[in-house]
Protein backbone atom coordinates (compact mmCIF):
# COMPACT_ATOMS: atom_id res chain seq x y z
CA UNK A 1 0.00 0.00 0.00
CA UNK A 2 1.11 3.51 -1.01
CA UNK A 3 -0.69 7.06 -0.41
CA UNK A 4 0.10 10.20 -2.50
CA UNK A 5 -1.89 12.92 -0.60
CA UNK A 6 -2.99 16.16 -2.72
CA UNK A 7 -6.11 18.41 -1.87
CA UNK A 8 -9.06 16.99 -0.97
CA UNK A 9 -11.65 18.00 -3.76
CA UNK A 10 -15.12 16.14 -3.14
CA UNK A 11 -14.97 13.96 0.04
CA UNK A 12 -15.90 10.45 0.04
CA UNK A 13 -14.13 6.97 -0.30
CA UNK A 14 -14.06 4.69 -3.63
CA UNK A 15 -12.36 1.91 -4.75
CA UNK A 16 -11.22 0.58 -8.48
CA UNK A 17 -8.60 0.25 -11.42
CA UNK A 18 -6.68 2.99 -12.43
CA UNK A 19 -7.44 4.42 -15.72
CA UNK A 20 -4.89 7.14 -16.18
CA UNK A 21 -5.20 9.73 -18.84
CA UNK A 22 -2.50 12.39 -20.15
CA UNK A 23 -4.65 14.85 -21.63
CA UNK A 24 -1.84 16.96 -22.82
CA UNK A 25 -1.43 14.24 -24.94
CA UNK A 26 -4.43 13.02 -25.42
CA UNK A 27 -3.59 9.46 -24.23
CA UNK A 28 -5.43 7.49 -22.26
CA UNK A 29 -3.71 4.27 -20.42
CA UNK A 30 -6.39 1.69 -19.39
CA UNK A 31 -7.13 -2.31 -18.81
CA UNK A 32 -8.32 -3.16 -21.82
CA UNK A 33 -11.96 -4.70 -21.24
CA UNK A 34 -11.65 -8.54 -22.01
CA UNK A 35 -13.74 -8.28 -24.92
CA UNK A 36 -11.47 -5.69 -26.95
CA UNK A 37 -8.22 -7.60 -26.05
CA UNK A 38 -7.95 -9.53 -29.55
CA UNK A 39 -9.26 -5.90 -31.09
CA UNK A 40 -6.20 -4.27 -29.53
CA UNK A 41 -4.14 -7.38 -30.74
CA UNK A 42 -5.30 -6.61 -34.21
CA UNK A 43 -4.32 -2.91 -33.99
CA UNK A 44 -0.92 -3.46 -33.27
CA UNK A 45 -0.06 -5.48 -36.45
CA UNK A 46 -2.22 -3.34 -38.69
CA UNK A 47 -0.18 -0.34 -36.92
CA UNK A 48 3.10 -1.56 -37.19
CA UNK A 49 2.01 -2.33 -41.30
CA UNK A 50 1.59 1.05 -41.26
CA UNK A 51 4.69 2.60 -39.88
CA UNK A 52 6.58 0.06 -42.73
CA UNK A 53 5.31 1.33 -45.30
CA UNK A 54 6.05 5.18 -43.70
CA UNK A 55 9.69 4.38 -43.70
CA UNK A 56 9.92 2.68 -46.36
CA UNK A 57 8.90 6.07 -48.48
CA UNK A 58 10.94 8.24 -46.48
CA UNK A 59 13.95 6.04 -46.79
CA UNK A 60 13.50 5.38 -50.57
CA UNK A 61 12.88 9.51 -50.86
CA UNK A 62 15.76 10.84 -48.59
CA UNK A 63 18.11 8.30 -50.25
CA UNK A 64 16.97 9.30 -54.03
CA UNK A 65 17.73 13.30 -52.63
CA UNK A 66 20.75 12.79 -50.25
CA UNK A 67 22.26 9.21 -50.85
CA UNK A 68 22.85 6.17 -49.51
CA UNK A 69 23.98 6.97 -45.92
CA UNK A 70 21.53 9.17 -44.01
CA UNK A 71 18.91 6.67 -45.58
CA UNK A 72 20.54 3.87 -43.43
CA UNK A 73 19.37 5.56 -40.22
CA UNK A 74 15.58 4.42 -41.33
CA UNK A 75 17.10 1.14 -42.42
CA UNK A 76 17.98 0.30 -38.29
CA UNK A 77 14.58 1.84 -37.74
CA UNK A 78 12.85 -0.94 -40.38
CA UNK A 79 15.15 -3.64 -38.40
CA UNK A 80 13.86 -2.85 -35.11
CA UNK A 81 10.35 -2.70 -36.01
CA UNK A 82 10.39 -5.85 -37.79
CA UNK A 83 12.26 -7.75 -34.79
CA UNK A 84 9.76 -10.93 -34.48
CA UNK A 85 10.15 -10.03 -30.80
CA UNK A 86 8.48 -6.21 -31.14
CA UNK A 87 4.92 -7.16 -31.54
CA UNK A 88 5.08 -10.19 -29.94
CA UNK A 89 5.78 -8.64 -26.62
CA UNK A 90 3.30 -6.12 -27.22
CA UNK A 91 0.73 -8.43 -28.11
CA UNK A 92 1.83 -10.70 -24.89
CA UNK A 93 1.60 -7.96 -22.36
CA UNK A 94 -2.01 -6.54 -23.68
CA UNK A 95 -3.16 -10.42 -23.73
CA UNK A 96 -1.56 -11.01 -20.06
CA UNK A 97 -1.85 -7.67 -18.40
CA UNK A 98 -4.53 -6.26 -20.55
CA UNK A 99 -2.88 -3.07 -21.00
CA UNK A 100 -3.91 -1.22 -24.26
CA UNK A 101 -1.38 -1.32 -27.41
CA UNK A 102 0.00 2.07 -27.15
CA UNK A 103 1.12 1.86 -23.61
CA UNK A 104 2.33 -2.29 -23.91
CA UNK A 105 4.44 -0.10 -26.91
CA UNK A 106 5.35 2.22 -24.91
CA UNK A 107 6.57 0.14 -21.85
CA UNK A 108 8.80 -1.82 -24.43
CA UNK A 109 10.25 0.71 -26.25
CA UNK A 110 11.17 2.41 -22.29
CA UNK A 111 13.08 -0.79 -21.42
CA UNK A 112 14.82 -0.51 -24.64
CA UNK A 113 16.05 2.75 -24.17
CA UNK A 114 16.82 2.35 -20.39
CA UNK A 115 19.71 -0.19 -22.38
CA UNK A 116 21.02 2.03 -23.81
CA UNK A 117 21.77 4.47 -21.04
CA UNK A 118 23.91 2.17 -19.59
CA UNK A 119 26.24 1.72 -22.49
CA UNK A 120 29.24 3.57 -22.55
CA UNK A 121 29.70 4.08 -26.08
CA UNK A 122 28.45 7.59 -27.57
CA UNK A 123 27.77 6.60 -30.73
CA UNK A 124 25.36 3.72 -29.87
CA UNK A 125 23.82 6.02 -26.59
CA UNK A 126 22.82 8.78 -29.60
CA UNK A 127 20.70 5.83 -31.46
CA UNK A 128 18.21 6.41 -28.34
CA UNK A 129 17.04 9.46 -30.56
CA UNK A 130 15.90 6.67 -33.35
CA UNK A 131 14.27 4.62 -30.90
CA UNK A 132 12.12 7.71 -29.43
CA UNK A 133 11.42 8.46 -32.92
CA UNK A 134 10.05 4.92 -34.09
CA UNK A 135 8.25 4.51 -30.82
CA UNK A 136 6.32 8.11 -31.51
CA UNK A 137 5.58 7.16 -35.24
CA UNK A 138 4.25 3.73 -34.29
CA UNK A 139 2.07 5.05 -31.25
CA UNK A 140 1.05 8.07 -33.90
CA UNK A 141 -0.95 5.24 -36.23
CA UNK A 142 -1.72 3.13 -33.46
CA UNK A 143 -3.62 6.08 -32.65
CA UNK A 144 -5.00 6.34 -36.15
CA UNK A 145 -8.93 4.80 -35.98
CA UNK A 146 -8.68 4.13 -32.10
CA UNK A 147 -11.54 5.14 -30.32
CA UNK A 148 -11.53 8.78 -28.48
CA UNK A 149 -10.82 8.80 -24.90
CA UNK A 150 -15.00 9.17 -24.58
CA UNK A 151 -15.96 6.43 -26.00
CA UNK A 152 -12.90 4.25 -24.45
CA UNK A 153 -14.13 5.59 -21.05
CA UNK A 154 -17.69 4.72 -22.25
CA UNK A 155 -16.29 1.21 -22.82
CA UNK A 156 -14.90 0.59 -19.29
CA UNK A 157 -15.91 -2.70 -17.94
CA UNK A 158 -15.38 -2.77 -14.14
CA UNK A 159 -15.15 -0.13 -11.77
CA UNK A 160 -12.45 2.47 -12.15
CA UNK A 161 -10.71 5.74 -10.82
CA UNK A 162 -9.82 8.37 -12.94
CA UNK A 163 -6.32 9.47 -12.91
CA UNK A 164 -5.59 12.45 -15.04
CA UNK A 165 -2.39 14.96 -15.75
CA UNK A 166 -5.69 17.75 -15.53
CA UNK A 167 -9.61 16.97 -16.48
CA UNK A 168 -10.89 19.91 -18.01
CA UNK A 169 -14.72 20.16 -17.62
CA UNK A 170 -15.43 19.34 -20.90
CA UNK A 171 -13.41 16.27 -20.17
CA UNK A 172 -15.05 15.32 -16.89
CA UNK A 173 -18.71 15.97 -18.53
CA UNK A 174 -17.99 12.63 -21.11
CA UNK A 175 -17.37 10.51 -18.26
CA UNK A 176 -20.16 8.10 -17.27
CA UNK A 177 -19.92 8.34 -13.37
CA UNK A 178 -21.29 5.23 -12.19
CA UNK A 179 -18.53 3.29 -13.40
CA UNK A 180 -15.81 5.68 -13.06
CA UNK A 181 -16.09 5.93 -9.25
CA UNK A 182 -13.77 9.01 -8.44
CA UNK A 183 -11.16 10.67 -9.92
CA UNK A 184 -7.38 12.25 -9.01
CA UNK A 185 -5.82 14.62 -10.77
CA UNK A 186 -2.04 15.96 -10.79
CA UNK A 187 -3.19 19.31 -11.01
CA UNK A 188 -6.03 21.83 -9.71
CA UNK A 189 -6.87 23.53 -5.97
CA UNK A 190 -10.32 22.96 -4.39
CA UNK A 191 -11.85 25.71 -6.98
CA UNK A 192 -11.03 24.77 -10.10
CA UNK A 193 -13.78 24.62 -12.29
CA UNK A 194 -13.67 20.17 -12.32
CA UNK A 195 -13.34 20.13 -8.62
CA UNK A 196 -16.95 22.46 -7.83
CA UNK A 197 -18.11 19.79 -10.55
CA UNK A 198 -17.07 16.73 -8.45
CA UNK A 199 -18.66 18.30 -5.70
CA UNK A 200 -22.27 19.02 -7.27
CA UNK A 201 -22.31 14.77 -8.44
CA UNK A 202 -20.67 14.08 -5.26
CA UNK A 203 -18.17 12.10 -7.14
CA UNK A 204 -14.65 11.47 -4.75
CA UNK A 205 -11.91 13.59 -6.11
CA UNK A 206 -8.75 14.83 -5.09
CA UNK A 207 -6.57 17.19 -7.14
CA UNK A 208 -2.89 18.59 -6.90
CA UNK A 209 -1.18 15.11 -6.95
CA UNK A 210 1.59 16.70 -9.07
CA UNK A 211 3.02 13.68 -10.36
CA UNK A 212 0.30 10.78 -9.78
CA UNK A 213 0.08 9.81 -13.28
CA UNK A 214 3.80 8.64 -13.43
CA UNK A 215 3.42 6.41 -10.17
CA UNK A 216 0.49 5.06 -10.80
CA UNK A 217 0.01 2.28 -13.54
CA UNK A 218 -3.09 1.06 -15.68
CA UNK A 219 -5.06 -1.01 -13.91
CA UNK A 220 -3.42 -0.98 -10.80
CA UNK A 221 -6.38 -0.96 -7.54
CA UNK A 222 -6.57 2.40 -6.18
CA UNK A 223 -8.74 4.06 -4.04
CA UNK A 224 -9.65 7.48 -3.19
CA UNK A 225 -10.39 9.35 0.44
CA UNK A 226 -12.02 12.72 -1.05
CA UNK A 227 -11.84 13.85 2.92
CA UNK A 228 -8.55 13.54 3.50
CA UNK A 229 -7.18 14.34 0.23
CA UNK A 230 -5.19 10.64 -0.38
CA UNK A 231 -4.77 8.43 -3.20
CA UNK A 232 -4.22 5.20 -2.23
CA UNK A 233 -1.94 2.26 -4.42
CA UNK A 234 -2.96 -1.45 -3.46
CA UNK A 235 -5.52 -0.18 -0.80
CA UNK A 236 -5.72 -2.81 2.22
CA UNK A 237 -8.93 -4.79 2.62
CA UNK A 238 -9.83 -2.28 4.73
CA UNK A 239 -10.05 0.62 2.61
CA UNK A 240 -11.84 -1.70 0.51
CA UNK A 241 -14.60 -2.10 2.48
CA UNK A 242 -14.72 1.30 3.91
CA UNK A 243 -15.14 2.16 0.11
CA UNK A 244 -17.42 -0.46 -0.54
CA UNK A 245 -19.67 0.75 2.40
CA UNK A 246 -19.86 4.27 0.50
CA UNK A 247 -20.62 3.00 -3.06
CA UNK A 248 -24.35 3.59 -3.03
CA UNK A 249 -23.98 7.13 -1.39
CA UNK A 250 -22.61 8.61 -4.56
CA UNK A 251 -24.87 6.87 -7.27
CA UNK A 252 -27.95 8.85 -8.00
CA UNK A 253 -30.64 6.12 -7.00
CA UNK A 254 -33.43 6.26 -9.52
CA UNK A 255 -36.30 9.24 -9.02
CA UNK A 256 -34.35 10.81 -6.54
CA UNK A 257 -34.23 14.50 -7.63
CA UNK A 258 -30.31 15.79 -6.48
CA UNK A 259 -30.46 19.34 -8.56
CA UNK A 260 -32.94 22.07 -8.59
CA UNK A 261 -34.67 20.98 -12.04
CA UNK A 262 -36.66 23.83 -14.72
CA UNK A 263 -35.23 26.36 -16.67
CA UNK A 264 -31.85 27.88 -15.87
CA UNK A 265 -32.23 31.77 -15.50
CA UNK A 266 -29.68 34.43 -15.84
CA UNK A 267 -29.82 37.14 -13.55
CA UNK A 268 -32.05 39.60 -15.68
CA UNK A 269 -34.32 37.20 -16.04
CA UNK A 270 -33.60 35.47 -19.69
CA UNK A 271 -34.79 31.53 -19.33
CA UNK A 272 -32.31 29.02 -20.57
CA UNK A 273 -33.94 25.02 -21.47
CA UNK A 274 -31.10 22.51 -19.88
CA UNK A 275 -31.77 19.06 -21.54
CA UNK A 276 -29.54 15.93 -20.93
CA UNK A 277 -27.66 14.10 -23.67
CA UNK A 278 -27.79 10.18 -23.26
CA UNK A 279 -26.67 6.63 -24.65
CA UNK A 280 -28.20 4.45 -22.24
CA UNK A 281 -32.13 4.22 -20.82
CA UNK A 282 -31.03 3.63 -17.26
CA UNK A 283 -28.86 7.16 -17.78
CA UNK A 284 -32.61 8.60 -17.10
CA UNK A 285 -31.64 8.76 -13.35
CA UNK A 286 -28.74 10.38 -13.69
CA UNK A 287 -30.19 13.08 -15.92
CA UNK A 288 -33.14 14.22 -13.74
CA UNK A 289 -30.62 14.27 -10.69
CA UNK A 290 -28.38 16.12 -12.18
CA UNK A 291 -32.23 18.68 -12.85
CA UNK A 292 -32.08 18.36 -16.60
CA UNK A 293 -35.77 19.60 -17.89
CA UNK A 294 -35.86 16.81 -20.44
CA UNK A 295 -33.91 14.79 -23.04
CA UNK A 296 -32.20 16.48 -25.63
CA UNK A 297 -30.57 13.96 -27.11
CA UNK A 298 -31.07 9.77 -27.05
CA UNK A 299 -28.20 8.37 -28.94
CA UNK A 300 -30.76 5.23 -29.68
CA UNK A 301 -28.09 3.75 -31.79
CA UNK A 302 -26.67 2.53 -28.70
CA UNK A 303 -29.08 -0.08 -28.47
CA UNK A 304 -27.37 -1.79 -31.44
CA UNK A 305 -24.42 -2.06 -29.76
CA UNK A 306 -22.80 -4.45 -31.37
CA UNK A 307 -22.99 -3.65 -35.12
CA UNK A 308 -24.18 -5.37 -38.25
CA UNK A 309 -25.10 -8.36 -36.83
CA UNK A 310 -27.79 -6.10 -34.59
CA UNK A 311 -29.64 -4.51 -37.60
CA UNK A 312 -31.48 -7.70 -38.00
CA UNK A 313 -31.24 -8.99 -34.48
CA UNK A 314 -33.56 -9.05 -30.93
CA UNK A 315 -32.35 -5.98 -29.87
CA UNK A 316 -33.92 -4.00 -33.11
CA UNK A 317 -37.20 -5.74 -32.65
CA UNK A 318 -40.08 -3.43 -32.71
CA UNK A 319 -41.80 -4.99 -29.22
CA UNK A 320 -38.30 -4.52 -27.29
CA UNK A 321 -38.09 -0.91 -28.89
CA UNK A 322 -41.43 0.13 -28.38
CA UNK A 323 -41.21 -1.01 -24.37
CA UNK A 324 -37.83 0.84 -24.26
CA UNK A 325 -39.22 4.41 -25.21
CA UNK A 326 -42.14 3.95 -23.98
CA UNK A 327 -40.54 3.31 -20.34
CA UNK A 328 -38.13 6.03 -21.08
CA UNK A 329 -41.01 8.71 -21.94
CA UNK A 330 -42.68 7.59 -19.12
CA UNK A 331 -39.97 8.29 -16.83
CA UNK A 332 -39.23 11.52 -17.93
CA UNK A 333 -42.88 12.75 -17.61
CA UNK A 334 -43.79 15.29 -18.32
CA UNK A 335 -40.30 16.15 -19.64
CA UNK A 336 -39.89 15.92 -23.43
CA UNK A 337 -37.80 13.22 -24.27
CA UNK A 338 -36.06 13.61 -27.92
CA UNK A 339 -35.17 10.28 -29.87
CA UNK A 340 -33.00 10.38 -32.13
CA UNK A 341 -33.29 7.55 -35.37
CA UNK A 342 -29.75 5.13 -35.58
CA UNK A 343 -27.09 7.20 -35.96
CA UNK A 344 -24.92 4.09 -37.05
CA UNK A 345 -21.48 4.41 -39.26
CA UNK A 346 -21.12 0.63 -39.97
CA UNK A 347 -20.05 1.17 -43.95
CA UNK A 348 -17.38 4.39 -43.37
CA UNK A 349 -17.37 6.58 -46.66
CA UNK A 350 -20.50 8.74 -44.88
CA UNK A 351 -22.94 6.12 -45.33
CA UNK A 352 -24.37 6.66 -41.98
CA UNK A 353 -27.03 8.42 -40.11
CA UNK A 354 -30.61 9.13 -41.96
CA UNK A 355 -28.87 8.56 -45.26
CA UNK A 356 -28.03 4.51 -43.77
CA UNK A 357 -31.76 4.19 -42.19
CA UNK A 358 -33.08 5.29 -45.72
CA UNK A 359 -31.10 2.43 -47.75
CA UNK A 360 -32.40 0.00 -45.20
CA UNK A 361 -36.00 0.91 -44.76
CA UNK A 362 -37.33 -1.88 -43.04
CA UNK A 363 -35.15 -1.83 -39.55
CA UNK A 364 -35.88 1.66 -39.78
CA UNK A 365 -39.63 1.61 -40.60
CA UNK A 366 -39.45 -0.93 -37.04
CA UNK A 367 -37.98 1.44 -35.31
CA UNK A 368 -40.68 4.37 -36.60
CA UNK A 369 -43.13 2.16 -35.38
CA UNK A 370 -41.83 1.22 -31.99
CA UNK A 371 -41.31 5.36 -31.81
CA UNK A 372 -44.87 6.43 -32.54
CA UNK A 373 -46.73 3.56 -30.76
CA UNK A 374 -44.58 5.00 -27.19
CA UNK A 375 -45.80 8.41 -28.49
CA UNK A 376 -49.07 7.54 -26.89
CA UNK A 377 -47.38 7.38 -23.45
CA UNK A 378 -45.21 11.01 -22.91
CA UNK A 379 -43.50 13.78 -24.63
CA UNK A 380 -42.07 12.98 -27.49
CA UNK A 381 -39.56 14.27 -30.35
CA UNK A 382 -38.28 12.23 -33.10
CA UNK A 383 -34.69 13.71 -34.71
CA UNK A 384 -33.08 12.42 -37.81
CA UNK A 385 -29.16 12.21 -37.47
CA UNK A 386 -26.99 13.54 -40.16
CA UNK A 387 -29.52 14.58 -42.76
CA UNK A 388 -27.72 16.72 -45.91
CA UNK A 389 -30.52 17.24 -47.84
CA UNK A 390 -34.27 18.26 -48.22
CA UNK A 391 -34.97 15.25 -50.25
CA UNK A 392 -33.70 12.89 -47.21
CA UNK A 393 -35.61 14.95 -45.01
CA UNK A 394 -39.00 14.48 -46.73
CA UNK A 395 -38.38 10.90 -47.59
CA UNK A 396 -38.16 10.03 -43.52
CA UNK A 397 -41.37 12.04 -42.58
CA UNK A 398 -43.03 10.13 -45.74
CA UNK A 399 -42.04 7.15 -43.78
CA UNK A 400 -43.01 8.34 -40.31
CA UNK A 401 -46.52 8.98 -42.21
CA UNK A 402 -46.82 5.42 -43.52
CA UNK A 403 -46.14 3.91 -40.68
CA UNK A 404 -48.83 6.20 -38.83
CA UNK A 405 -51.30 5.47 -40.60
CA UNK A 406 -50.50 1.64 -40.67
CA UNK A 407 -51.03 1.60 -37.23
CA UNK A 408 -54.49 3.90 -37.34
CA UNK A 409 -52.89 7.42 -36.34
CA UNK A 410 -54.35 10.47 -37.83
CA UNK A 411 -52.85 14.01 -38.45
CA UNK A 412 -53.87 15.05 -35.12
CA UNK A 413 -51.90 12.14 -33.44
CA UNK A 414 -49.05 12.63 -35.77
CA UNK A 415 -48.87 16.40 -35.32
CA UNK A 416 -48.12 15.70 -31.51
CA UNK A 417 -44.82 14.20 -32.10
CA UNK A 418 -41.99 17.25 -33.39
CA UNK A 419 -39.97 15.68 -36.23
CA UNK A 420 -36.51 17.57 -35.97
CA UNK A 421 -33.28 17.22 -38.25
CA UNK A 422 -29.70 17.17 -36.56
CA UNK A 423 -27.55 20.16 -38.13
CA UNK A 424 -24.35 18.62 -38.18
CA UNK A 425 -23.30 18.16 -42.22
CA UNK A 426 -21.84 21.98 -43.38
CA UNK A 427 -24.56 21.51 -46.52
CA UNK A 428 -27.23 20.95 -43.96
CA UNK A 429 -26.07 24.42 -41.83
CA UNK A 430 -25.64 26.47 -45.34
CA UNK A 431 -29.24 25.52 -46.11
CA UNK A 432 -30.41 25.41 -42.87
CA UNK A 433 -33.60 27.76 -44.20
CA UNK A 434 -34.40 25.01 -45.91
CA UNK A 435 -34.30 22.52 -44.03
CA UNK A 436 -36.14 24.47 -41.64
CA UNK A 437 -39.30 24.37 -43.74
CA UNK A 438 -39.52 20.69 -43.94
CA UNK A 439 -38.67 20.37 -39.88
CA UNK A 440 -40.65 21.18 -36.47
CA UNK A 441 -37.12 21.69 -35.02
CA UNK A 442 -33.51 22.37 -35.69
CA UNK A 443 -30.46 20.81 -33.72
CA UNK A 444 -26.73 21.81 -33.82
CA UNK A 445 -24.87 18.75 -33.73
CA UNK A 446 -21.49 20.78 -33.23
CA UNK A 447 -19.07 17.36 -32.61
CA UNK A 448 -19.93 16.50 -36.35
CA UNK A 449 -20.62 20.09 -38.02
CA UNK A 450 -17.20 21.07 -36.29
CA UNK A 451 -15.21 17.87 -37.85
CA UNK A 452 -16.89 18.03 -41.45
CA UNK A 453 -16.79 22.25 -41.34
CA UNK A 454 -13.03 22.41 -40.75
CA UNK A 455 -11.60 18.76 -42.56
CA UNK A 456 -10.45 17.56 -39.27
CA UNK A 457 -10.70 13.80 -38.42
CA UNK A 458 -10.51 13.66 -34.67
CA UNK A 459 -9.24 10.77 -34.28
CA UNK A 460 -5.96 12.17 -36.35
CA UNK A 461 -3.57 12.94 -33.70
CA UNK A 462 -1.68 15.07 -36.65
CA UNK A 463 -4.66 17.23 -36.77
CA UNK A 464 -7.10 17.00 -33.89
CA UNK A 465 -5.48 20.26 -32.77
CA UNK A 466 -6.66 21.85 -35.14
CA UNK A 467 -10.47 20.27 -33.97
CA UNK A 468 -11.97 23.99 -32.92
CA UNK A 469 -15.11 24.87 -31.18
CA UNK A 470 -14.44 28.36 -31.26
CA UNK A 471 -13.33 28.90 -35.02
CA UNK A 472 -15.18 31.62 -36.48
CA UNK A 473 -16.69 29.35 -39.08
CA UNK A 474 -18.85 28.02 -36.99
CA UNK A 475 -19.73 30.34 -34.41
CA UNK A 476 -20.67 31.89 -37.53
CA UNK A 477 -22.71 28.62 -38.63
CA UNK A 478 -24.33 28.99 -35.73
CA UNK A 479 -25.22 31.80 -36.06
CA UNK A 480 -26.88 31.43 -39.22
CA UNK A 481 -28.82 27.75 -38.25
CA UNK A 482 -30.61 30.15 -35.16
CA UNK A 483 -31.58 32.81 -37.56
CA UNK A 484 -33.24 30.17 -39.93
CA UNK A 485 -34.73 28.36 -36.94
CA UNK A 486 -36.25 32.15 -36.30
CA UNK A 487 -37.77 33.01 -39.39
CA UNK A 488 -39.32 29.50 -39.46
CA UNK A 489 -40.46 30.11 -35.81
CA UNK A 490 -39.34 26.48 -34.55
CA UNK A 491 -37.27 25.80 -31.87
CA UNK A 492 -33.70 25.40 -32.16
CA UNK A 493 -31.18 23.34 -29.56
CA UNK A 494 -27.63 22.86 -29.59
CA UNK A 495 -26.59 19.08 -28.36
CA UNK A 496 -23.04 18.72 -28.97
CA UNK A 497 -20.48 18.47 -26.29
CA UNK A 498 -19.34 22.06 -26.45
CA UNK A 499 -22.26 23.28 -24.61
CA UNK A 500 -20.57 21.49 -21.89
CA UNK A 501 -18.07 23.94 -21.52
CA UNK A 502 -19.81 26.51 -19.54
CA UNK A 503 -17.55 29.21 -20.43
CA UNK A 504 -18.63 27.89 -24.10
CA UNK A 505 -21.96 27.46 -23.38
CA UNK A 506 -22.27 31.38 -22.21
CA UNK A 507 -20.83 32.55 -25.33
CA UNK A 508 -23.51 30.55 -27.59
CA UNK A 509 -26.21 32.36 -25.01
CA UNK A 510 -24.69 35.79 -26.43
CA UNK A 511 -25.02 34.33 -29.77
CA UNK A 512 -28.67 33.72 -29.26
CA UNK A 513 -29.30 29.93 -28.52
CA UNK A 514 -32.04 29.23 -25.75
CA UNK A 515 -32.08 25.42 -25.83
CA UNK A 516 -28.99 23.18 -24.72
CA UNK A 517 -28.58 19.55 -24.12
CA UNK A 518 -25.34 18.19 -23.00
CA UNK A 519 -23.95 15.19 -20.51
CA UNK A 520 -25.83 15.41 -17.89
CA UNK A 521 -22.86 15.44 -15.04
CA UNK A 522 -22.44 18.94 -17.11
CA UNK A 523 -26.09 20.44 -16.14
CA UNK A 524 -25.08 21.62 -12.54
CA UNK A 525 -22.21 23.84 -12.87
CA UNK A 526 -23.76 25.24 -16.55
CA UNK A 527 -26.55 26.48 -14.44
CA UNK A 528 -24.90 28.07 -11.82
CA UNK A 529 -22.80 29.88 -14.14
CA UNK A 530 -25.35 31.23 -15.72
CA UNK A 531 -27.27 32.14 -12.49
CA UNK A 532 -24.26 34.64 -12.29
CA UNK A 533 -24.58 36.01 -15.83
CA UNK A 534 -26.08 38.98 -17.60
CA UNK A 535 -27.79 38.29 -20.72
CA UNK A 536 -27.14 41.62 -22.41
CA UNK A 537 -23.21 40.84 -21.13
CA UNK A 538 -23.37 37.72 -23.19
CA UNK A 539 -24.96 38.92 -26.19
CA UNK A 540 -22.43 42.11 -26.06
CA UNK A 541 -19.50 39.88 -25.62
CA UNK A 542 -20.45 37.55 -28.84
CA UNK A 543 -21.07 40.49 -30.70
CA UNK A 544 -17.60 41.14 -29.98
CA UNK A 545 -16.31 37.75 -30.78
CA UNK A 546 -18.09 37.25 -33.83
CA UNK A 547 -15.65 40.42 -35.43
CA UNK A 548 -12.63 38.53 -33.98
CA UNK A 549 -10.52 36.15 -36.69
CA UNK A 550 -8.85 33.69 -34.53
CA UNK A 551 -9.47 31.29 -31.80
CA UNK A 552 -7.07 32.88 -29.48
CA UNK A 553 -8.19 36.15 -30.06
CA UNK A 554 -11.79 34.72 -29.35
CA UNK A 555 -10.93 32.98 -26.25
CA UNK A 556 -9.09 35.48 -24.66
CA UNK A 557 -12.46 37.79 -25.04
CA UNK A 558 -14.10 35.34 -23.10
CA UNK A 559 -11.39 34.22 -20.49
CA UNK A 560 -11.09 38.06 -19.91
CA UNK A 561 -14.88 39.24 -19.78
CA UNK A 562 -16.78 35.69 -18.98
CA UNK A 563 -15.84 35.35 -15.03
CA UNK A 564 -16.34 32.43 -13.52
CA UNK A 565 -16.79 33.09 -10.18
CA UNK A 566 -16.11 29.82 -8.44
CA UNK A 567 -13.61 29.24 -10.21
CA UNK A 568 -11.40 31.28 -7.90
C1 LIG B 1 -23.02 15.77 -32.67
O1 LIG B 1 -22.56 15.35 -33.75
O2 LIG B 1 -22.79 16.90 -32.23
C2 LIG B 1 -23.86 14.91 -31.84
C3 LIG B 1 -24.41 15.36 -30.74
O3 LIG B 1 -24.00 13.62 -32.20
P1 LIG B 1 -22.92 12.49 -31.90
O4 LIG B 1 -21.94 13.04 -30.90
O5 LIG B 1 -23.70 11.34 -31.38
O6 LIG B 1 -22.35 12.25 -33.26
MG1 LIG C 1 -23.30 13.59 -34.65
Amino acid sequence: MQRLTGIGASPGVVAGRAVILIQREQVLRYRVPSARVEKEIARLSAGRDATRQQLAEIRSSISRKHGADLASIFDAQLLMLDDQKLIQRAAEMVREQRVNAAWAIQRIFDEFSGVFDDIADDYLRERKGDIADLAGRLKMNLQRGASSPRELLRELDEASVLVADELPPSIAAQVDWTKVRGFATDAGSRTYHTAILARSLGVPAVVGLRDATRVVQPGQPVAIDGEAGDLILDPSDEILSRARRHEHDSAPAPGVQGEPAGPAVTIDGLQLRLDANIEFPDDLAAARYAGAEGIGLYRSEFLLMGGVRAWGAASADEEEQYAIYRRMLEGMAPGTVTIRTFDLDQEGGGMRGLRLSLLKPEPFRRQLRALLRASRHGALRIMFPFVSNVEELREARRLIKEVGSELGLGDEDLARVPVGAMIEVPAAAYTADLIARNADFLTIGTNDLIQYCLAVDRSDARVSQLYEPLHPAILRMVVMVRRAAARQKIPVSLCGEMASDPVVLALLVGLGLREFSMTPAAIPLARRLLQELRSDDLHAIARRALRLSTVEEIESELERNIVVSQRG
